[in-house]
Protein backbone atom coordinates (compact mmCIF):
# COMPACT_ATOMS: atom_id res chain seq x y z
CA UNK A 1 0.00 0.00 0.00
CA UNK A 2 2.58 2.63 0.76
CA UNK A 3 4.66 2.16 -2.15
CA UNK A 4 1.67 2.87 -4.39
CA UNK A 5 1.90 6.57 -2.41
CA UNK A 6 5.25 6.90 -3.66
CA UNK A 7 6.36 9.37 -6.62
CA UNK A 8 8.13 8.61 -9.74
CA UNK A 9 11.17 9.84 -8.17
CA UNK A 10 11.21 7.93 -5.38
CA UNK A 11 10.45 4.55 -7.40
CA UNK A 12 13.34 5.17 -9.07
CA UNK A 13 15.38 5.67 -6.43
CA UNK A 14 14.18 2.84 -4.98
CA UNK A 15 15.46 1.08 -8.31
CA UNK A 16 18.99 2.42 -8.13
CA UNK A 17 19.77 1.32 -4.24
CA UNK A 18 18.64 -1.75 -4.22
CA UNK A 19 18.53 -3.34 -8.20
CA UNK A 20 21.48 -4.31 -10.09
CA UNK A 21 22.29 -1.23 -12.45
CA UNK A 22 22.32 -3.77 -15.39
CA UNK A 23 19.89 -1.33 -17.27
CA UNK A 24 19.57 2.40 -18.00
CA UNK A 25 15.60 3.02 -18.45
CA UNK A 26 14.24 6.17 -19.36
CA UNK A 27 12.90 7.72 -16.66
CA UNK A 28 9.02 7.29 -16.60
CA UNK A 29 7.56 4.82 -14.06
CA UNK A 30 4.56 3.11 -15.14
CA UNK A 31 1.77 2.14 -13.22
CA UNK A 32 -0.89 0.73 -15.99
CA UNK A 33 -1.75 -0.33 -19.40
CA UNK A 34 -4.79 -0.74 -21.52
CA UNK A 35 -4.06 -1.01 -25.18
CA UNK A 36 -1.81 1.32 -26.71
CA UNK A 37 -1.55 3.24 -24.14
CA UNK A 38 0.33 3.32 -20.35
CA UNK A 39 0.04 5.16 -17.33
CA UNK A 40 2.64 6.37 -15.15
CA UNK A 41 2.32 6.90 -11.32
CA UNK A 42 1.28 10.56 -11.46
CA UNK A 43 -1.52 9.70 -13.91
CA UNK A 44 0.10 10.62 -17.16
CA UNK A 45 -0.66 8.62 -20.08
CA UNK A 46 1.61 7.84 -22.84
CA UNK A 47 1.81 5.61 -25.92
CA UNK A 48 3.91 2.66 -26.16
CA UNK A 49 6.06 2.80 -28.86
CA UNK A 50 8.10 -0.10 -27.65
CA UNK A 51 5.41 -2.91 -26.52
CA UNK A 52 8.17 -3.99 -24.02
CA UNK A 53 10.75 -5.16 -26.65
CA UNK A 54 7.44 -6.26 -28.76
CA UNK A 55 6.55 -8.69 -26.05
CA UNK A 56 3.20 -7.03 -26.17
CA UNK A 57 2.26 -7.04 -29.64
CA UNK A 58 -1.66 -7.53 -28.49
CA UNK A 59 -1.74 -4.64 -26.59
CA UNK A 60 -1.27 -3.96 -22.60
CA UNK A 61 -3.62 -6.14 -20.55
CA UNK A 62 -5.71 -7.55 -23.56
CA UNK A 63 -9.00 -8.61 -21.54
CA UNK A 64 -9.07 -11.81 -23.41
CA UNK A 65 -5.64 -12.93 -22.13
CA UNK A 66 -6.16 -11.67 -18.69
CA UNK A 67 -9.56 -14.50 -18.30
CA UNK A 68 -7.21 -17.27 -19.59
CA UNK A 69 -4.58 -15.95 -17.28
CA UNK A 70 -7.09 -16.01 -14.16
CA UNK A 71 -9.21 -18.65 -15.45
CA UNK A 72 -6.17 -20.64 -15.74
CA UNK A 73 -4.75 -19.45 -12.23
CA UNK A 74 -7.90 -20.52 -10.26
CA UNK A 75 -7.50 -23.70 -11.32
CA UNK A 76 -4.05 -25.10 -12.06
CA UNK A 77 -0.39 -23.14 -11.89
CA UNK A 78 2.19 -25.55 -12.44
CA UNK A 79 3.05 -29.57 -12.10
CA UNK A 80 6.39 -29.74 -13.76
CA UNK A 81 6.97 -31.76 -16.44
CA UNK A 82 7.20 -34.75 -13.78
CA UNK A 83 3.57 -35.35 -14.41
CA UNK A 84 1.47 -34.91 -17.18
CA UNK A 85 -0.93 -32.13 -16.85
CA UNK A 86 -4.38 -31.36 -19.00
CA UNK A 87 -3.19 -28.18 -20.62
CA UNK A 88 0.16 -29.25 -22.01
CA UNK A 89 -1.15 -31.76 -25.17
CA UNK A 90 -3.76 -29.37 -26.09
CA UNK A 91 -1.38 -26.38 -26.06
CA UNK A 92 1.18 -28.44 -27.90
CA UNK A 93 -1.46 -29.84 -30.48
CA UNK A 94 -2.88 -26.26 -30.87
CA UNK A 95 0.59 -24.40 -31.43
CA UNK A 96 2.36 -26.81 -33.94
CA UNK A 97 -0.29 -26.77 -36.20
CA UNK A 98 -0.56 -22.79 -35.80
CA UNK A 99 3.09 -22.62 -37.05
CA UNK A 100 2.92 -26.14 -38.69
CA UNK A 101 5.63 -28.29 -37.13
CA UNK A 102 5.80 -31.57 -36.06
CA UNK A 103 6.56 -31.00 -32.37
CA UNK A 104 7.20 -28.02 -30.02
CA UNK A 105 9.60 -27.87 -26.70
CA UNK A 106 7.95 -25.47 -24.53
CA UNK A 107 10.26 -22.86 -22.77
CA UNK A 108 10.05 -19.38 -21.34
CA UNK A 109 12.04 -16.88 -21.89
CA UNK A 110 13.80 -16.12 -25.20
CA UNK A 111 16.90 -16.23 -24.74
CA UNK A 112 16.20 -19.99 -22.94
CA UNK A 113 14.31 -21.22 -26.47
CA UNK A 114 17.80 -20.08 -28.50
CA UNK A 115 19.87 -21.93 -26.17
CA UNK A 116 17.35 -24.70 -26.23
CA UNK A 117 17.68 -24.58 -30.50
CA UNK A 118 21.75 -24.24 -30.24
CA UNK A 119 21.11 -27.81 -28.17
CA UNK A 120 18.64 -29.65 -30.25
CA UNK A 121 20.87 -28.54 -33.54
CA UNK A 122 24.30 -29.97 -32.21
CA UNK A 123 22.21 -33.33 -30.99
CA UNK A 124 20.82 -33.72 -34.31
CA UNK A 125 24.18 -33.10 -35.76
CA UNK A 126 25.70 -35.60 -34.01
CA UNK A 127 22.87 -38.16 -34.12
CA UNK A 128 21.52 -37.45 -37.40
CA UNK A 129 23.64 -36.15 -39.67
CA UNK A 130 26.78 -37.87 -37.94
CA UNK A 131 29.35 -35.02 -37.41
CA UNK A 132 31.80 -36.53 -35.31
CA UNK A 133 31.37 -35.53 -31.02
CA UNK A 134 32.36 -32.25 -29.83
CA UNK A 135 33.07 -31.19 -33.59
CA UNK A 136 29.79 -29.09 -34.29
CA UNK A 137 29.95 -25.78 -35.15
CA UNK A 138 26.51 -23.30 -35.07
CA UNK A 139 26.85 -20.05 -37.50
CA UNK A 140 25.80 -16.63 -36.08
CA UNK A 141 25.87 -13.36 -38.00
CA UNK A 142 27.02 -9.84 -36.89
CA UNK A 143 25.20 -7.76 -35.14
CA UNK A 144 22.96 -10.30 -33.96
CA UNK A 145 20.92 -10.29 -30.85
CA UNK A 146 19.98 -13.28 -29.16
CA UNK A 147 19.94 -12.88 -25.49
CA UNK A 148 22.25 -12.78 -22.83
CA UNK A 149 23.51 -16.01 -21.92
CA UNK A 150 26.94 -17.51 -21.89
CA UNK A 151 26.22 -19.69 -24.66
CA UNK A 152 24.33 -16.79 -26.75
CA UNK A 153 26.89 -13.90 -26.17
CA UNK A 154 29.53 -16.42 -27.24
CA UNK A 155 27.85 -15.48 -30.44
CA UNK A 156 27.54 -11.92 -30.46
CA UNK A 157 30.43 -9.09 -31.62
CA UNK A 158 28.74 -6.01 -29.32
CA UNK A 159 31.15 -5.32 -27.11
CA UNK A 160 28.50 -4.26 -23.88
CA UNK A 161 27.50 -7.94 -24.23
CA UNK A 162 31.03 -9.72 -24.32
CA UNK A 163 33.81 -7.41 -22.65
CA UNK A 164 34.37 -8.91 -18.84
CA UNK A 165 32.55 -12.01 -19.77
CA UNK A 166 35.18 -15.04 -20.97
CA UNK A 167 35.78 -17.05 -21.67
CA UNK A 168 33.32 -18.18 -24.48
CA UNK A 169 31.93 -21.00 -25.74
CA UNK A 170 33.47 -22.77 -28.22
CA UNK A 171 31.89 -24.31 -31.69
CA UNK A 172 30.39 -21.05 -32.83
CA UNK A 173 31.73 -19.05 -36.10
CA UNK A 174 30.58 -15.10 -36.32
CA UNK A 175 30.09 -14.09 -40.22
CA UNK A 176 28.97 -10.61 -41.57
CA UNK A 177 24.64 -10.78 -41.60
CA UNK A 178 23.36 -9.79 -45.25
CA UNK A 179 26.41 -11.67 -46.88
CA UNK A 180 25.71 -14.59 -48.69
CA UNK A 181 29.30 -15.35 -50.55
CA UNK A 182 30.03 -15.55 -46.74
CA UNK A 183 27.68 -18.02 -45.82
CA UNK A 184 28.36 -19.94 -48.87
CA UNK A 185 32.01 -20.48 -47.55
CA UNK A 186 31.12 -21.09 -44.01
CA UNK A 187 29.19 -23.40 -45.26
CA UNK A 188 31.94 -25.70 -46.82
CA UNK A 189 33.31 -27.18 -43.33
CA UNK A 190 31.53 -29.97 -43.23
CA UNK A 191 31.11 -29.98 -39.19
CA UNK A 192 28.68 -26.89 -39.60
CA UNK A 193 25.37 -27.79 -37.89
CA UNK A 194 23.12 -24.79 -38.09
CA UNK A 195 23.11 -21.35 -39.13
CA UNK A 196 21.08 -19.42 -36.26
CA UNK A 197 19.98 -15.84 -37.86
CA UNK A 198 16.82 -13.28 -36.96
CA UNK A 199 14.97 -12.53 -39.71
CA UNK A 200 14.98 -8.40 -39.41
CA UNK A 201 17.36 -7.58 -36.76
CA UNK A 202 15.39 -5.39 -33.87
CA UNK A 203 18.16 -5.13 -31.28
CA UNK A 204 20.83 -3.97 -33.58
CA UNK A 205 18.60 -1.26 -35.36
CA UNK A 206 15.98 -2.42 -36.99
CA UNK A 207 18.47 -4.05 -40.31
CA UNK A 208 15.93 -5.50 -42.88
CA UNK A 209 18.68 -7.91 -44.97
CA UNK A 210 18.30 -7.35 -48.77
CA UNK A 211 15.25 -9.54 -50.29
CA UNK A 212 16.11 -13.07 -51.25
CA UNK A 213 18.92 -13.29 -48.50
CA UNK A 214 17.01 -15.49 -46.15
CA UNK A 215 15.47 -17.71 -49.06
CA UNK A 216 19.03 -18.28 -50.37
CA UNK A 217 20.22 -18.79 -47.05
CA UNK A 218 18.22 -21.30 -46.18
CA UNK A 219 18.27 -23.13 -49.79
CA UNK A 220 22.24 -23.01 -49.32
CA UNK A 221 21.99 -24.77 -45.80
CA UNK A 222 19.30 -27.34 -46.89
CA UNK A 223 22.12 -28.08 -49.35
CA UNK A 224 24.72 -28.72 -47.36
CA UNK A 225 22.54 -30.70 -44.59
CA UNK A 226 22.48 -27.76 -42.50
CA UNK A 227 19.55 -26.63 -40.02
CA UNK A 228 18.06 -22.94 -40.51
CA UNK A 229 17.23 -21.72 -37.48
CA UNK A 230 15.43 -18.42 -37.69
CA UNK A 231 15.35 -16.28 -34.42
CA UNK A 232 11.68 -14.84 -34.72
CA UNK A 233 11.81 -13.68 -30.97
CA UNK A 234 11.05 -10.66 -31.98
CA UNK A 235 9.95 -11.19 -35.21
CA UNK A 236 7.56 -13.49 -35.01
CA UNK A 237 3.69 -13.01 -34.01
CA UNK A 238 2.40 -10.95 -36.46
CA UNK A 239 5.37 -7.90 -35.29
CA UNK A 240 6.90 -7.15 -39.34
CA UNK A 241 3.45 -7.64 -41.02
CA UNK A 242 3.31 -11.44 -41.38
CA UNK A 243 2.57 -13.93 -38.58
CA UNK A 244 6.34 -14.74 -39.18
CA UNK A 245 8.94 -12.42 -41.28
CA UNK A 246 10.04 -15.77 -42.64
CA UNK A 247 6.89 -15.95 -44.56
CA UNK A 248 6.65 -15.06 -47.93
CA UNK A 249 3.86 -12.33 -49.56
CA UNK A 250 1.09 -14.34 -49.42
CA UNK A 251 -2.14 -12.82 -48.80
CA UNK A 252 -3.41 -14.68 -45.71
CA UNK A 253 -2.19 -13.02 -43.03
CA UNK A 254 -3.35 -14.82 -40.84
CA UNK A 255 -1.27 -18.02 -40.09
CA UNK A 256 0.53 -17.88 -43.45
CA UNK A 257 -0.33 -21.36 -44.18
CA UNK A 258 -1.08 -21.07 -47.90
CA UNK A 259 2.73 -20.40 -49.03
CA UNK A 260 5.40 -20.05 -46.74
CA UNK A 261 8.39 -18.32 -48.34
CA UNK A 262 11.02 -20.01 -45.99
CA UNK A 263 10.24 -22.66 -43.83
CA UNK A 264 13.36 -22.93 -40.85
CA UNK A 265 14.12 -25.99 -40.16
CA UNK A 266 13.99 -24.47 -36.17
CA UNK A 267 11.86 -21.91 -35.21
CA UNK A 268 12.49 -19.98 -32.32
CA UNK A 269 9.46 -17.73 -30.74
CA UNK A 270 9.27 -15.97 -27.23
CA UNK A 271 8.02 -12.35 -26.14
CA UNK A 272 4.18 -11.95 -27.69
CA UNK A 273 3.68 -16.23 -27.44
CA UNK A 274 2.04 -14.93 -24.63
CA UNK A 275 1.20 -10.92 -25.59
CA UNK A 276 3.51 -9.88 -22.67
CA UNK A 277 1.49 -11.26 -19.85
CA UNK A 278 3.98 -14.38 -18.56
CA UNK A 279 7.24 -15.74 -20.51
CA UNK A 280 6.62 -18.20 -22.94
CA UNK A 281 8.51 -19.28 -25.57
CA UNK A 282 9.21 -21.64 -28.09
CA UNK A 283 11.42 -23.90 -30.23
CA UNK A 284 9.43 -25.53 -33.06
CA UNK A 285 10.82 -28.51 -35.53
CA UNK A 286 9.92 -31.36 -37.35
CA UNK A 287 10.42 -34.98 -36.27
CA UNK A 288 13.48 -35.19 -37.91
CA UNK A 289 15.36 -32.67 -35.82
CA UNK A 290 13.39 -32.69 -32.18
CA UNK A 291 13.28 -36.49 -32.02
CA UNK A 292 16.78 -36.17 -31.85
CA UNK A 293 15.89 -35.03 -27.84
CA UNK A 294 15.27 -37.73 -25.17
CA UNK A 295 13.99 -37.65 -21.71
CA UNK A 296 15.97 -36.28 -19.08
CA UNK A 297 18.65 -34.24 -22.22
CA UNK A 298 16.64 -30.92 -21.94
CA UNK A 299 14.19 -29.65 -19.97
CA UNK A 300 12.69 -26.39 -17.60
CA UNK A 301 10.43 -26.56 -14.36
CA UNK A 302 8.42 -23.96 -15.70
CA UNK A 303 8.13 -24.70 -19.31
CA UNK A 304 5.43 -25.62 -20.64
CA UNK A 305 3.16 -24.90 -17.47
CA UNK A 306 -0.66 -24.94 -17.74
CA UNK A 307 -1.00 -21.21 -16.87
CA UNK A 308 1.53 -20.43 -20.08
CA UNK A 309 -0.38 -22.96 -22.32
CA UNK A 310 -4.01 -21.22 -21.41
CA UNK A 311 -2.28 -17.82 -22.36
CA UNK A 312 -0.55 -18.13 -25.27
CA UNK A 313 -3.27 -20.16 -27.08
CA UNK A 314 -5.64 -17.16 -26.14
CA UNK A 315 -2.64 -14.72 -27.28
CA UNK A 316 -2.35 -16.59 -30.26
CA UNK A 317 -5.73 -16.61 -31.19
CA UNK A 318 -6.10 -13.12 -30.32
CA UNK A 319 -3.56 -12.93 -33.40
CA UNK A 320 -6.05 -14.36 -36.01
CA UNK A 321 -9.06 -13.14 -34.67
CA UNK A 322 -8.33 -9.12 -34.43
CA UNK A 323 -6.04 -10.12 -37.95
CA UNK A 324 -3.14 -8.18 -36.20
CA UNK A 325 -0.53 -9.10 -38.75
CA UNK A 326 -2.27 -7.38 -41.25
CA UNK A 327 -3.23 -4.37 -39.16
CA UNK A 328 0.74 -4.45 -38.79
CA UNK A 329 1.07 -4.30 -42.39
CA UNK A 330 -1.09 -1.52 -42.57
CA UNK A 331 -0.35 0.69 -40.14
CA UNK A 332 3.50 0.16 -40.97
CA UNK A 333 2.75 1.59 -44.42
CA UNK A 334 0.96 4.55 -42.51
CA UNK A 335 4.46 5.35 -40.24
CA UNK A 336 7.02 4.67 -42.42
CA UNK A 337 5.65 7.00 -45.15
CA UNK A 338 4.98 9.58 -42.46
CA UNK A 339 8.45 9.01 -41.58
CA UNK A 340 10.08 9.15 -44.86
CA UNK A 341 7.82 12.97 -45.55
CA UNK A 342 9.88 13.93 -42.51
CA UNK A 343 13.42 13.17 -43.95
CA UNK A 344 12.46 16.10 -46.18
CA UNK A 345 11.88 18.30 -43.55
CA UNK A 346 14.60 18.08 -41.28
CA UNK A 347 18.12 16.79 -41.50
CA UNK A 348 18.30 14.85 -38.62
CA UNK A 349 16.77 12.29 -39.69
CA UNK A 350 18.47 10.36 -42.17
CA UNK A 351 17.03 7.10 -43.02
CA UNK A 352 13.54 5.13 -42.41
CA UNK A 353 13.34 0.99 -42.11
CA UNK A 354 11.54 -1.46 -41.44
CA UNK A 355 8.86 -4.40 -41.58
CA UNK A 356 5.05 -4.03 -40.60
CA UNK A 357 5.39 -2.34 -37.32
CA UNK A 358 8.99 -2.57 -36.77
CA UNK A 359 10.69 0.04 -37.46
CA UNK A 360 13.13 2.47 -36.79
CA UNK A 361 14.58 6.03 -37.97
CA UNK A 362 18.06 6.92 -37.92
CA UNK A 363 19.47 10.01 -36.78
CA UNK A 364 22.06 11.98 -38.23
CA UNK A 365 24.62 11.93 -35.71
CA UNK A 366 27.71 9.37 -34.53
CA UNK A 367 26.60 6.70 -32.09
CA UNK A 368 28.04 7.86 -29.64
CA UNK A 369 26.15 11.47 -29.18
CA UNK A 370 23.27 11.71 -26.70
CA UNK A 371 20.89 13.31 -29.92
CA UNK A 372 18.81 9.95 -29.71
CA UNK A 373 18.27 9.65 -26.06
CA UNK A 374 17.74 13.50 -25.88
CA UNK A 375 14.93 13.46 -28.49
CA UNK A 376 13.33 10.06 -26.63
CA UNK A 377 13.20 12.07 -23.68
CA UNK A 378 11.57 15.15 -25.28
CA UNK A 379 9.18 12.53 -27.02
CA UNK A 380 8.21 11.29 -23.37
CA UNK A 381 7.33 14.64 -22.70
CA UNK A 382 4.98 14.81 -25.48
CA UNK A 383 3.42 11.53 -24.18
CA UNK A 384 5.19 9.32 -26.58
CA UNK A 385 7.80 6.27 -25.25
CA UNK A 386 10.39 5.18 -27.22
CA UNK A 387 14.06 4.22 -26.82
CA UNK A 388 17.47 4.39 -28.62
CA UNK A 389 18.77 0.78 -29.84
CA UNK A 390 22.22 1.36 -30.74
CA UNK A 391 23.44 5.57 -29.75
CA UNK A 392 21.50 6.88 -32.97
CA UNK A 393 18.60 4.54 -33.57
CA UNK A 394 15.16 5.31 -32.62
CA UNK A 395 13.06 2.16 -32.93
CA UNK A 396 9.28 2.42 -32.89
CA UNK A 397 7.06 -1.00 -32.07
CA UNK A 398 3.80 0.15 -31.06
CA UNK A 399 1.18 -2.59 -30.02
CA UNK A 400 -0.33 -3.65 -33.38
CA UNK A 401 -3.90 -2.74 -32.36
CA UNK A 402 -2.80 0.51 -32.79
CA UNK A 403 -5.39 2.12 -35.50
CA UNK A 404 -4.78 4.76 -38.10
CA UNK A 405 -5.95 7.82 -36.40
CA UNK A 406 -3.30 6.90 -33.13
CA UNK A 407 -0.45 6.00 -35.07
CA UNK A 408 -1.15 9.14 -37.05
CA UNK A 409 -1.50 11.24 -33.96
CA UNK A 410 2.01 9.37 -32.78
CA UNK A 411 3.46 10.54 -36.41
CA UNK A 412 2.57 14.05 -35.74
CA UNK A 413 4.15 14.10 -32.06
CA UNK A 414 7.18 12.49 -33.73
CA UNK A 415 7.59 15.05 -36.33
CA UNK A 416 6.62 17.78 -33.87
CA UNK A 417 9.32 16.77 -31.23
CA UNK A 418 12.14 16.28 -34.00
CA UNK A 419 11.45 19.27 -35.46
CA UNK A 420 11.59 21.17 -32.63
CA UNK A 421 14.63 19.57 -31.30
CA UNK A 422 16.53 20.69 -34.46
CA UNK A 423 15.60 24.27 -34.17
CA UNK A 424 16.72 24.44 -30.48
CA UNK A 425 19.95 22.82 -31.27
N1 LIG B 1 16.15 -13.19 -29.55
C1 LIG B 1 15.81 -11.99 -30.03
C2 LIG B 1 15.77 -11.77 -31.51
C3 LIG B 1 15.50 -10.94 -29.16
O1 LIG B 1 15.20 -9.74 -29.67
C4 LIG B 1 15.55 -11.18 -27.77
C5 LIG B 1 15.26 -10.09 -26.82
O2 LIG B 1 15.17 -8.94 -27.14
C6 LIG B 1 15.89 -12.45 -27.31
C7 LIG B 1 16.18 -13.44 -28.23
C8 LIG B 1 15.96 -12.76 -25.86
O3 LIG B 1 14.69 -12.80 -25.29
P1 LIG B 1 14.51 -12.71 -23.70
O4 LIG B 1 14.87 -11.33 -23.30
O5 LIG B 1 13.05 -13.04 -23.48
O6 LIG B 1 15.40 -13.73 -23.10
Amino acid sequence: MQETMMSSQDLMNLEDKYGAHNYHPLPVVLTKGEGVYVWDVEGKKYYDFLSAYSAVNQGHCHPRIIKALNDQAAQLTLTSRAFYNDMLGPYEKYVTEYFNYDKVLPMNTGVEAVETALKVCRKWSYEVKGIPTNQAKIIFVTGNFHGRTMAIISGSVDPSSTTGFGPFLPGIEIIPYNDLEALKEALEDPNVAGFLVEPIQGEAGVFVPDEGYLKYAAEMCKAKNVLFIADEVQTGIARTGRLLATCGNCDCNNGCENRPEIKPDILILGKAMSGGVFPVSAVLANDEVMMAIKPGEHGSTFGGNPLACAVAMEALEVIKDEELAKNADTMGKIFRSRMEAMIEKTELVTLVRGKGLLNAIVINDSEDSSTAWDICMKLRDYGLLAKPTHGNIIRFAPPLVINAEQINECADIIEKTILEFEEQM
